[in-house]
Order: C-alpha cells, then sequence, then structure tokens
C-alpha cells in the first residue's frame, strides 16, 4: 500500500514538472509513476519546449521548432533560418507587459 502512495507522489512530481515546462501533465504523471526516479529525473531534464526558438515552414507555412531539419508535415528540408520566431514563452511575456 505504502508504494502505491510512493508511486502516486511520483507521478504527481513528474507531472507538474512536465506541466511547468509545457509538456503533458497526464503524459509525465505515467512516466514518472510507470518508472519513478528515472520517469521523474526525464521530466526535470525534459527540455523547456516553450522556451525553444521557433520558424516557419517555407513550405507549408507550419511553425516549427528552431532545431527541426525536416518539416514533420510536408517533409521540406529546412535550412537553419535567419529569422527566427521568438519563443512561446517570450510572446507571452510581452502580452503580459502590456
Ligand atoms: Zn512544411
Amino acid at each position: 500500500m505504502g508504494l502505491v502512495v510512493v508511486l502516486f507522489f511520483f507521478g504527481l512530481a513528474g507531472g507538474i514538472a512536465g506541466r511547468v515546462k509545457g509538456s503533458s501533465f497526464v503524459l509525465w504523471f505515467r512516466i514518472s509513476a510507470c518508472v519513478p526516479f528515472i520517469g521523474l529525473l526525464a521530466a526535470l531534464c525534459y527540455r523547456w519546449d516553450n522556451q525553444e526558438l521557433r520558424r516557419q515552414c517555407p513550405g507549408c507555412g507550419r511553425v516549427l521548432k528552431l532545431h527541426d531539419a525536416v518539416c514533420v508535415r510536408c517533409g521540406t528540408e529546412l535550412e537553419f533560418p535567419e529569422v527566427a520566431i521568438a519563443s512561446e514563452m517570450s510572446v507571452r511575456e510581452r502580452a503580459a507587459a502590456g
């Protein structure tokens, strides 16, 4: 019984860590509850998705992460862009600032 409680809290911690970083709470809750320690560690090390710079695909216009080499929608090979789109986080901060 104690183990279930421990796993639950690991799941909770991992879920919150994942959510804060712009990922799915449920996804990281499950990962952390199934593989405690490792899952929680993975959630904490997970890159900050909403802080990454973005770019737009010249082929289909889809907004992708700056480091993506190939468009996930149309398969266009992408060169490193001269202009990057501001990250979701900085856009939100600017909007909040006024
Ligand atoms: Zn595309």
